[in-house]
């Protein structure tokens, strides 16, 4: 059976908000209650719009910042509550790539350096041990001997990001948090990219979670979906069921929203009304009623819990409707899910 690497335990991040003299500091539920686990050699998509937890997601789990409440498990053992040392351990563990690569390399130090640091802080590896490993790494993410004697602005975007995975993977991490790391790189780099991380896990076992907004990202890359909202799973399960027959309405909206090339594969069109309400005041009962073309008045007070439907969590009293609407045309796909054009064809699969 493969090993659990990662387990969230309603996960939760609030903080505190100032509003001025006259008024009492409000709450901001960043997370609120977040549950799932995750597999060696298993990647987790997690998408949303912008403040909807995803980033506060990523700091609680590469432990940049201790979680509000709730449980955290890296490795089996309970990051939320560990004492220092155990802390420094678990970090090793954990790495994180970032959206821009540029700024998340010393530009003063060579590519050598930059990748030997994390050997030369956390093993007890020798001068010539550390170089030797830096260049089979060099090597492994499709960079060339002659790259590790140049600095980070002699790269090109995509040859940054390559450094920064490898950066990564340097303390063979049991588990690696991408924050949108092909955003801000062209189409088709972005398939090399994608491809550099699948070919890693493939040979390494490590574990992704990758944060984007970007649907066809995630249908290259992910084995399961979450979908949040405003600090909440709102569907999460196995990629192609979530992709392929969506049962919240939120994650049809973002679905219907993507652009395709093929007539056929046209959703439905799912109108989100308005932005994004205020963390600092969600809305009472379901907090994506303010939005949703299908609330009706209970949702407007009840919150909904996350239920098994079909094979995936929902939070929507109405998604065995929704399940029943789907269900004809389900029948007619194909057996992976068809988001959308916008990664390069080279990408590989899942
Ligand atoms: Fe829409 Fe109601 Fe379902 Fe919330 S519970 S997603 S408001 S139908």
């Amino acid at each position: 059976m493969t090993a659990v690497v990662l387990q969230a335990q309603d996960l939760a991040r609030h903080y505190r908000v100032g509003r001025g003299l006259l008024r009492t500091a409000a709450t901001v539920k960043a997370l609120d209650g977040v549950s799932f686990t995750l597999q060696a050699g298993r990647t987790l998509a997690v998408v949303g719009e912008s403040g909807c937890g995803k980033s506060t997601l990523a700091r609680q789990l590469t432990l940049i910042e201790p979680p509000t409440s709730g449980a955290l498990f890296i490795d089996q053992r309970d990051a939320a509550q560990a004492d220092p040392r155990t802390l420094k351990a678990l970090r090793q563990r954990v790495q994180m790539v970032f959206q821009n690569p540029y700024a998340s390399l010393n530009p003063r130090k060579t590519i050598a350096a930059a990748l030997a640091e994390p050997l030369r802080i956390n093993t007890v590896l020798s001068k010539a041990a550390r170089a030797e490993r830096v260049m089979q790494m060099i090597e492994r993410v499709g960079l060339r001997p002659e790259h590790a004697a140049r600095y980070p602005h002699m790269f090109s975007g995509g040859q940054r990001q390559r450094v920064a995975v490898a950066r990564a993977m340097m303390l063979q991490p049991a588990l690696v948090v991408a924050d949108e790391p092909t955003s801000a790189l062209d189409v088709s780099i972005q398939a090399q990219i994608l491809n550099l991380f699948m070919d890693l896990q493939d040979s390494t076992g490590t574990a992704y979670v990758f944060i984007s907004h970007n649907l066809a990202v995630v249908e290259h890359v992910a084995h399961a979906v979450m979908v949040m909202y405003l600090g909440r799973a709102v569907e999460h399960g196995p990629k192609a069921a979530v992709l392929k027959t969506p049962l919240h309405p939120y994650t049809r909206a973002l679905l219907a929203a993507v652009p395709v090339l093929k007539p056929a594969d046209r959703r439905v069109h799912i109108p989100l009304i308005g932005e994004t309400p205020s963390p600092l005041a969600p809305p009472p009962g379901c907090t994506f009623h303010t939005r949703c073309p299908l609330a009706q008045a209970r949702c407007r007070t009840e919150p909904p819990a996350l239920r098994d439907i079909q094979g995936r969590l929902v939070a929507c009293h109405f998604a065995e409707r929704t399940a029943d609407q789907t269900a004809e045309p389900a029948a007619n796909h194909t057996a992976e899910p068809t988001v959308t054009e916008t990664v390069d064809a080279t990408a590989v699969q899942r």
